[in-house]
């Protein structure tokens, strides 16, 4: 029994992080102990209530299943591995730019075998995009883009746990309470509700929905922390055909403007073509976020994308993720959740009302509240982001049509960057922190890609 409970490694998280970690571990060393604690469900029984028509708005479940799980944050994801050092985390820093692409690629080649072959890489190097988004004081930044898709990333994530389930122990529904560096110094304890697993080197994987849990950790172990930034803005849904001309080229297409206003930075952000809005619970907050499918009856007639502000605090204000969740709960206060907003009304200084919305040529794919976004977002905020959709508006005419919809808010929390060194391990010798609960990674490939070199580290180690 005492045998059963050794690892040779714990890995805390079974989202891309953690899964790659485990996937590149176990191949390279068929006889390593390898457990993966995750508090959510396995991939099968992920079900939200409100995807499968049960309820109409969140009921916060124990472990939500969209951001939970086999798969983490990005199981229902449209599945976007963006392979650049542009944006999506700063894993470079701690690896060098040309090593953190090649973990990108090779994070790349195993989504293929498991699934992902035949799904499209896009890119924008040599698009003639760039030269029309400067001549309109838009920025396009560099990226490939593998787009698997909600439906394939899903197959990737099926095939990549049938691969590991005979070869790691899985504790799914296992939420690790904490952490306890061992007195003798031989390694870790994953402390759970009954039980503590013991281990001789950790990995923690615990993305956004562990941010909090990672933070408490962090104070009780004393592993310095960082913190003074969060995205904040709206989800765009207009026709597809207005954006058609760059996601059937790009896909998805970073676009970079700095208002003239206050020359704060506005960004587009995971761009979903012929894809749905969706809700997301960050810790009890809900959210709006957007998905797409790769298989043609999924799809809508309708794209989606997030315009953000980036606002970073200096000091004394430490709690930049306080500060966008004070904003959502507004929103989940005035419309019980997500509002939607037309354009054309928040230009007019007037909510939406159910009947705008039914009357509007764009019909919304996500069950959202009609309202004013006004009376939520900050001034500065909402300034930047109808300054952004009037630049928008050139490169891609008909962005700021009166019927184009915002759903509010979309936030983008960063975890606190938890001080790690080159090889991603804190302060304590064989304790490891990866992925988006490091700080260091904001994207599917960046977490992937942190997992397998982690792994390479302990195997080398
Ligand atoms: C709706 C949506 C769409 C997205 N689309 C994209 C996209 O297209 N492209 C892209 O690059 N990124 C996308 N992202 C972001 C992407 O999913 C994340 O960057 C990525 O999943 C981070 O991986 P991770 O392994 O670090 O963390 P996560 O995927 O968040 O996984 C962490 C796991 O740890 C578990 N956990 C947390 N605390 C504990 C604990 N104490 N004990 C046990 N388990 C714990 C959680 O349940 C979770 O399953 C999307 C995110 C969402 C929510």
């Amino acid at each position: 029994m005492e045998d059963r409970m050794k690892y040779d490694v714990i890995i805390i998280g079974a989202g891309p992080g953690g899964i790659f970690s485990a996937y590149e571990l176990i191949k390279n060393d068929p006889k390593c102990r390898i457990a993966v604690f995750e508090m959510g469900h396995p991939l099968g029984k992920r079900i939200c209530p409100i995807v499968a028509g049960k309820t109409k708005s969140c009921i916060h479940c124990k472990s939500c299943s969209i951001m939970s799980g086999f798969g983490g944050a990005g199981a229902f994801s449209d599945g976007k591995y963006n392979i650049t050092n542009d944006f999506g985390g700063t894993l470079y820093e701690y690896v060098g730019k040309q090593e953190a692409l090649d973990l990108m690629k090779y994070v790349d080649q195993i989504n293929l075998q498991y699934g992902g072959e035949g799904t499209r890489l896009y890119s924008t190097a040599g698009t003639a995009i760039k030269r029309t988004c400067i001549q309109n004081d838009l920025h396009l930044l560099d990226a490939s883009v593998r787009h698997l898709g909600t439906d394939i990333n899903y197959i990737v994530l099926q095939n990549l746990y049938n691969e590991l389930s005979s070869k790691v122990d899985f504790f799914f529904d296992t939420p690790v309470k904490s952490i306890q560096a061992k007195k003798d110094g031989s390694g870790y304890l994953a402390i759970c509700e009954d039980q503590e697993y013991d281990c001789r080197r950790m990995i923690v994987s615990v993305g956004r929905s562990g941010s909090k849990w990672m933070e408490r950790v962090c104070r009780e172990m004393g592993i310095p922390t960082e913190s003074n930034r969060v995205d904040i803005g709206v989800r765009v849904e207009l026709p597809a055909t207005v954006f058609s001309h760059l996601t059937d080229e790009l896909y998805e297409s970073k676009i970079l403007y700095k208002t003239q206003k206050y020359g704060d930075k506005v960004r587009t952000f995971c761009m979903n073509p012929r894809g749905v809005v969706v809700t997301e619970n960050t810790n009890g907050i809900i959210t709006v976020n957007g998905h797409s499918y790769e298989s043609a009856e999924k799809q809508t007639d309708n794209t989606n994308f997030a315009l953000l502000v980036a606002k970073h605090f200096s000091e004394p204000f430490k709690d930049s993720n306080g500060y966008g969740e004070s904003i959502a709960r507004l929103s989940n206060m005035l419309g019980g959740g997500v509002i939607i907003q037309r354009f054309g009304d928040l230009i007019r200084g007037q909510r939406s009302t159910e009947q705008r919305i039914r009357e509007s040529f764009v019909t919304p794919t996500l069950n959202a509240t009609p309202g004013d976004l006004s009376l939520v977002l900050p001034k500065r905020i909402l300034d930047g982001i109808i300054e952004m959709i009037y630049a928008l508006d050139k490169v891609a005419p008909g962005t700021a049509n009166d019927d184009t919809l915002l759903y509010g808010v979309e936030v983008k929390f960063y975890n606190m960057e938890v001080e790690v060194d080159r090889t991603l391990q804190t302060k304590y010798p064989g304790l490891y922190i990866i992925g988006d609960g490091s700080g260091i990674t904001h994207s599917l490939s960046h977490a992937s890609a942190s997992g397998v070199y982690v792994a390479r580290n302990i195997l080398n180690a």
